[in-house]
């Protein structure tokens, strides 16, 4: 059965005292059952939310990663040191570090490599443009964003991959994809992995949905077949909306 997921990326919000007082809120919740939850605050408080919730049934992620074991890149964060501070899940790929920290299919598939050698888990992002969907190119950009990002990788690496479908167009912006276009984008990625591979990885991997989730429309977002969750961005800031988020998974 794929993992039904609920990931809040916090981008570059919440300091540390917003991080704490998001997390005090957090634990106070009952989690929905079924639902994996996974936040990924900035580099500066993972060690401390992961600590904080060692105890409790989520996932802290990391929002980025080099490529590189080691070495000077100033500014730079690695899988290793991730993993040193617990981190064992990270996005990759998100459109705000194709667009504009300038992250291509060939680096982003070098940063995939890196993950997995460490054992990570990877939420991989894809997504077009507004462009690509009003020349109907939309298929076709997907397509190449999985082929040049993952289909390198063996069979057996795809247990760690989680793919975050992500229309450019619908993130921050207060626009969502319909569930329909939703459910049809989810349904070709699952078609495209399956020709590439097989059926049985397809089915596997746990497609989530981003692009201003919202309380009011995940619930019927994630009703569909192909939907296995959201990444979810500006309504992750605040536990009440994140928690409204997770619970919209139908009974
Ligand atoms: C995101 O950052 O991945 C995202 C989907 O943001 P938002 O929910 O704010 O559109």
């Amino acid at each position: 059965m794929r993992q039904k997921i609920v990931a809040g990326n916090w981008k570059m919000n919440n300091d540390m005292a917003e991080t704490e007082m998001f997390l005090v809120g957090l634990k106070k919740q009952v989690l929905p059952e079924g639902v994996t939850i996974m936040i990924a605050p900035a580099f500066t408080n993972l060690n401390h939310t992961f600590q904080s919730v060692r105890e409790h049934p989520v996932t802290v992620v990391a929002q980025n990663m080099h490529q590189s074991e080691n070495g000077a890149f100033t500014g730079e964060v690695s899988a290793g040191m991730l993993k040193s501070v617990g981190v064992k899940t990270v996005i990759l790929g998100h459109s705000e570090r194709r667009s504009l920290f300038k992250e291509d299919n060939d680096v982003l598939a070098e940063k995939v490599n890196t993950a997995l050698a460490h054992d990570m888990e990877v939420i991989f992002c894809i997504g077009e443009e507004l462009s690509h969907r009003e020349t109907d190119d939309h298929f076709t950009l997907i397509e190449e964003q999985l082929e040049e990002g993952l289909f390198h990788l063996s069979e057996v690496s795809w247990k760690n991959i989680i793919i975050a479908y992500e229309p450019v167009w619908a993130i921050g912006t207060g626009e969502t994809a319909t569930p329909d276009q939703a459910q049809e984008m989810h349904a070709f990625i699952r078609k495209t992995i399956a020709e590439k591979y097989s059926n049985s990885i397809a089915n596997k991997v746990s497609i989530l949905y981003g692009g201003s989730v919202k309380p009011k429309n995940a619930k019927e977002i994630f009703a569909q077949k192909d939907v296995d969750g959201g990444l979810v961005g500006g309504a992750s800031l605040d536990v009440e909306s994140f928690m409204a988020i997770a619970n919209a998974f139908k009974k």
